[in-house]
């Protein structure tokens, strides 16, 4: 499978971030903390939330498989595959916002668990699960570890 001629077009003029489809960049982002290798259709750096609207439309419109990634730190290949890679953890790593009266969190996808664990760490707060990847790992663990405890930050 080969990305539509179309999407591209398509992508140059809506998305705002960077977008890479050469062999170099290709080979860097076909591969995860796994033992597993596969070369992605092409990786795609979102500056604004905005770029993840527009990616989420014209693969759906295209039939491309879309593949968000966090760090890349996962140890079963999750991170790889043969689709648009979504890289969010160069520009996409914001906390906006954090209510210690609820509980909750609002995180852009690639903050880095560390970080909001020192943000939320003058409210008393933690966020649940503690992986040893805690100064890598990125909203991902959060989406793949939703946890409730009176301690800790549900993540919306
Ligand atoms: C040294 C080391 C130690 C580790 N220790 C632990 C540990 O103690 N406990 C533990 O549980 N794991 C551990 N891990 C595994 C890994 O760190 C976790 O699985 C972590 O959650 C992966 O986060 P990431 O940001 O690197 O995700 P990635 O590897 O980038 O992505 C993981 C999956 O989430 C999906 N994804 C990424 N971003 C989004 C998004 N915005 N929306 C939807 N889906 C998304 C990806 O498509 C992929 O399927 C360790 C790994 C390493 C290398």
């Amino acid at each position: 499978m080969s990305l539509p001629p179309d999407l591209i077009n398509e992508l140059q003029k809506q998305f705002t971030g960077d977008i890479r489809l050469d062999l170099a960049s290709r080979v860097l982002y076909s591969t995860d903390a796994s033992i597993y290798q596969i070369e992605p259709l092409g990786v795609l750096i979102p500056r604004v939330q905005d770029d993840l609207h527009s990616v989420v439309e014209l693969a759906a419109k295209y039939k491309v498989p879309v593949l968000p990634r966090g760090s890349g730190s996962s140890l079963g290949g999750q991170a790889i595959g043969k689709a648009l890679i979504l890289d969010c953890s160069r520009w996409l790593d914001n906390i906006i916002e954090i209510d210690p009266e609820s509980h909750t969190a609002t995180v852009e996808p690639g903050v880095i668990l560390s970080a909001l664990n020192r943000a939320s760490a003058k409210y008393g707060l933690m966020f649940g699960p503690d992986p040893a990847s805690a100064e890598r790992a990125s909203g991902t663990m959060q989406l793949a570890h939703i946890r409730f405890c009176t301690a800790c930050l549900p993540i919306i």
